[in-house]
């Protein structure tokens, strides 16, 4: 089979690899559909700390099921499936109640193991969620990238009452727009890049802030009629914000943070306990993946706003460049596993 392999950072290959086998419980994909993502992009660089090389990247993928493995009875072959790229132990203390995405073994597919740039993949059946027959492919492929949104919405309980501060109008600040919208709360979205407030607007963005222009504090209170947002989340992962940010906040507000930086984020006690704010860290999904779907299969959330090129797996190389060249401009970049 053929598959795209980062070898070493820096190079980017296709390979021709054994076809993938189901194991116990698994099943083996076809693979249709793969979303490039900005850890893949990490990976390529060589700046995702739990990545190990050689690796297949490609945590966002869908695909048919063409092979059961021993033991494996959930799905049959020629089901349309998505992958949940979270692998989880189930005993450890997270796991036991029931925050498998912090698993104290996680792994994720695509990252820790080889994921689904290929023309195969085996994965465990429990991963795995059926498509509804509505969903083309080009819009299932973005469950994953939902799953992110579904999660940090939860986590911070944002509902209808809420004003939220977002940060960052990239790919995934605009999955947690669609997702705060649908929720009801109402949505202020801060980026320095005009091109994606535009976007933002777009989707249906209440207020735009562009903080290379505008000063967020001063917008923000405007926003909020002068409480401070009840609900803020940083979709950019900037760690000189967040000092910031709890200063802004509203007293009872919640700040979800999504950033994997490992630079001290300087914060007074002061703001957090005055104010009794929660701060609630989010990383990829614990099981979102039927909210999700059942959220697009309704039309309640609007995929294929965010889809910018697609490119045959045969030429990677020339989506990965693109998204390197256009960092500003590129939403999402798909991978058509069925050209080469
Ligand atoms: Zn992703
Ligand atoms: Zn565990």
């Amino acid at each position: 089979m053929t598959a795209l392999q980062i070898s070493n950072p820096g190079e980017l290959n296709l390979v021709d690899l054994e076809k993938a086998r189901a194991g116990r419980s698994q099943v083996v994909i076809r693979v249709v559909r793969g979303g490039i993502c900005g850890s893949d992009m990490l990976i390529y660089h060589g700046k995702n700390p739990f990545a190990s090389y050689p690796r297949i990247p490609g945590h966002e993928f869908v695909g048919e099921v063409v092979e059961n493995g021993e033991g494996s009875k959930k799905f049959k072959p020629g089901d349309r499936v998505v992958a949940n790229p979270v692998v989880s132990c189930g005993n450890c203390y997270p796991c036991r109640i029931g925050r498998t995405n912090v698993c104290t073994s996680l792994q994720v597919i695509g990252v820790h193991r080889d994921g689904g740039f290929a023309q195969y993949i085996a994965v465990d059946e429990s991963n795995l969620f059926r498509i509804p027959d509505s969903l083309s492919w080009d819009d299932a492929v973005f469950i994953e990238p939902f799953s992110i949104a579904a999660n940090v919405t939860s986590r911070i309980a944002l509902d209808r009452s809420d004003r939220l501060l977002l940060i960052g109008a990239g790919p995934i600040g605009l999955t947690i727009l669609q997702v705060a919208k649908m929720l009801g709360a109402k949505v202020a979205v801060c980026d320095m890049v005009g091109s994606r407030l535009v976007h933002a607007s777009g989707m249906g963005a209440d207020m735009v802030i562009n903080t290379a222009k505008e000063n967020i504090g001063a917008r923000a209170a405007e926003f909020s009629d002068g409480d401070g947002p009840s609900a803020i989340i940083d979709a950019a992962g900037v760690p000189g914000l967040m000092a910031g940010l709890a200063g802004m906040a509203s007293p009872g507000g919640r700040i979800g943070i999504l950033g994997f930086s490992t630079s001290i984020s300087e914060i007074a006690q002061y703001e957090i306990t005055r104010k009794e704010l929660t701060i609630a860290g989010s990383r990829l999904n614990n099981n979102k993946f039927p909210q999700v779907i059942e959220w697009m299969a309704s039309g309640k959330l609007n995929p294929s706003s965010l889809l910018s090129r697609k490119f045959p797996i045969g030429e990677a190389r020339k989506a990965f460049e693109l998204i390197d060249g256009n960092k500003e401009t590129i939403l999402k970049v798909l991978l058509d596993l069925e050209a080469l």
